[in-house]
Parts: C-alpha cells; sequence; structure tokens
C-alpha cells in the first residue's frame, strides 16, 4: 500500500488533500497542531503535534513516505499577513518547520516531497498594474516581495531546492495563488478574501452594504480547492520541481468579486471601499509553465466554485445562530 505524510493536515488544504489521498487509497499520516475544524480527519493515523520540535519531525518521519506534502506555515489573509504584527511569527515558526522537516526527512531517507509556496513571493514591481501583473514564474528574482510571509516562502522554496540538489531528494515546489473553497477559515481574522466577502454578503441585509477593503479595483484570481488538489498532486507525481504556479488565470477585481458573491444571494447588496490591508495592486496566475511541462492547467470558471463555498459559508452561518 502507497503510504503519504502530509504536514498541515488539520489545515484547509491539509485536510482536503488527505481525504483525496484516501480516495487514491493511501495510507495517510497527518500532522498537525489542530484537527481540522469543520470535518473528521480521513487520515489513519492523525498525530497532534509542533512541527518546530524537531523530534516531533523525526518521530513522525519513521519510515520512507512514498509522499510527503509539506503544508503547515503560520499563514493567513491580508488582515494577518500585511499588518506587520505578526511577522517574526511568520517567519520564525514557518522556518522552523521546513528546517526540521528537511532534516528529518533526509534522516529518514524520503524521496518525494512536495512543497507549498505562494504567489506572494512575486516582486511588488510587476504588481503595480491591476490590469497586467506579471507573475511567470522566471520572474521571481530579484526578488521584493511585498511581505515577511513572501520571503519566508521564497527561502522555503531554496532550502528545499538545496536539499533536492546536495541530498537527492525528489522535490516538487508550488506556488499556489488564492485557493478557496469549503471548509476553508471563514471567520476570526485569517480568512482570505472569498471566504470574507461570502460571509459579509451572507450577514447583509436586503438592500444592506458589505465593506470591501482599499478601492476594490485591485485585481486577483482564486482557484477552487479541487483544482489545487489536482495540480498538486499532478505535479508531486511529475518530474518537475518547479517552482510552478498552481493558480487560476481569471483574473477579477475584488468589487467585481463582492458583485458576484452578491448575485448569488439574490439580495440587491451596496459596496462600500474603506482603509484596509490589500497587497499588491493586480495579482494573476501566469499558466504557461504548467501547461507546457504537466500538460495540465486548472479551467473551471471561478463563479463555480465560488457558488459552492457561498452555499458552505451560509450553512456555518446557520449552524452558528
Ligand atoms: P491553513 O492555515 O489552513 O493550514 C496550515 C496548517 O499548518 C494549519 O492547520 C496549522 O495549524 C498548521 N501549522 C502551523 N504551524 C504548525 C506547527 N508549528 N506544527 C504543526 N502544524 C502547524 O492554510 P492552507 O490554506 O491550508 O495552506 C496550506 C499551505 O499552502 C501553507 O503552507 C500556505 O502558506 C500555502 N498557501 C496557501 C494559499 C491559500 O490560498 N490557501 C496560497 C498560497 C500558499
Amino acid at each position: 500500500m502507497r503510504t503519504a505524510l502530509v504536514c498541515g493536515a488539520g489545515g484547509f488544504i491539509g485536510s482536503h488533500l488527505v481525504r483525496r489521498l484516501k480516495t487514491e487509497g493511501f495510507w495517510v499520516r497527518g500532522v498537525d497542531l489542530k484537527q481540522p475544524e469543520y470535518s473528521t480527519s480521513a487520515a489513519d493515523d492523525f498525530v497532534r503535534g509542533d512541527l518546530r520540535d524537531p523530534l516531533l519531525c523525526r518521530d513522525i518521519a519513521d519510515r520512507r513516505f512514498d509522499e510527503v506534502y509539506q503544508l503547515a506555515a503560520d499563514m493567513g489573509g491580508a488582515g494577518f499577513i500585511f499588518t506587520g504584527e505578526n511577522d517574526a511569527d511568520i517567519m520564525h515558526n514557518s522556518a522552523t518547520i521546513n528546517l526540521n522537516m528537511l532534516d528529518a526527512m533526509k534522516r529518514a531517507g524520503i524521496a518525494r516531497v512536495f512543497y507549498s509556496s505562494s504567489a506572494c513571493i512575486y516582486p511588488e514591481r510587476n504588481q503595480e498594474d491591476p490590469d497586467n501583473p506579471n507573475c511567470a514564474e522566471d520572474s521571481a528574482y530579484p526578488a521584493a516581495p511585498d511581505s515577511e510571509y513572501g520571503w519566508e516562502k521564497l527561502f522555503s522554496e531554496r532550502l528545499f531546492l538545496a536539499y533536492a540538489r546536495n541530498h537527492g531528494m525528489d522535490v516538487h515546489i508550488a506556488r499556489y495563488h488564492n485557493i478557496f473553497g469549503p471548509e476553508g477559515t471563514w471567520r476570526g481574522g485569517r480568512e482570505k478574501a472569498p471566504a470574507a466577502l461570502c460571509r459579509k454578503v451572507a450577514e447583509a441585509a436586503e438592500g444592506g452594504t458589505v465593506e470591501i477593503w482599499g478601492d476594490g479595483r485591485q485585481t486577483r484570481s482564486f482557484l477552487f480547492i479541487d483544482e489545487c488538489l489536482e495540480g498538486t498532486t499532478r505535479l508531486m507525481r511529475s518530474e518537475v520541481s518547479g517552482p510552478v504556479n498552481i493558480g487560476s488565470d481569471e483574473m477579477i477585481s475584488i468589487n467585481d468579486l463582492a458583485r458576484m458573491i452578491a448575485g448569488f444571494s439574490g439580495k440587491r447588496i451596496d459596496i462600500r471601499n474603506i482603509d484596509g490591508p490589500t497587497g499588491v495592486r493586480g495579482r494573476n496566475s501566469d499558466n504557461r509553465l504548467i501547461r507546457a511541462s504537466l500538460g495540465w492547467a486548472p479551467g473551471r470558471p471561478l463563479a463555480e466554485g465560488m457558488r459552492k463555498t457561498y452555499d458552505w459559508i451560509v450553512s456555518q452561518l446557520a449552524l452558528a445562530a
């Protein structure tokens, strides 16, 4: 039986990935500080523990897993990453996890490893025009990410690639672009734009107002979780090391995203743009490399996944009421 280790298995992407690997027939060990918030983990073995502890990392990497997915990171949406208040934790915690896990995997003789980097590594200078951002993989250097979260990801990309060079590891790195879907964080300060907007729209009364951070003309693309997992497993099982973008290239402004979600609600809703952390002006996934190297790229329409996410958040609000 094939075996997989998922670090960050209590998180949004990790908990979905565990479920997918189970349907593919893997024996799966998940590790996280916490259990998934909205469902029971599908992992055969779920270890609650802190990956900043090198001894825990050695304990969980106790066999030659066929696949290891390193998704654990101290992360959140703009309200967490761009305020500056969490910078030291973000850098220290995530870098420590990556350093520990690579050392543990090297000791265990584990070969095939996936690392989730982020579109946040791309230089701010290429993302000032909301209509024409440049996020081609080879535009990452000279490096100038707009957050410490992005700098840590860039460092860790290099760390994984160094282990590949020096210790023969079979490393696969994705730069995820705004992954969303059911069972993602939707309140509490770490939620990202799609979930936050779904919640705000769902909570608004007919004729009410929804507040959007910034002027709302900043653009992004958003990838539904199912396609993220498809890209992740395809990349993991390919000969491609990357880093490769895994994202949608259907770019939309944040105000238009709010309008799309308001459309699902059937309510008449006004938008008020207010001051708030926003990040770069424009970002879109450049999918030329993934298409050329994997012969595949995400293609489902944004509205399809957004509607599922909106319906899920409405159901969560009903449960909370
Ligand atoms: P998430 O926050 O839901 O999951 C991360 C998990 O890591 C959490 O469950 C958290 O408890 C766990 N974790 C943090 N510190 C830990 C520690 N010390 N020990 C053990 N577990 C720890 O985030 P996600 O959206 O599922 O993202 C997964 C990965 O993908 C992260 O590395 C993230 O940076 C990356 N990524 C995500 C997106 C996105 O849009 N969701 C975009 C770019 C990159």
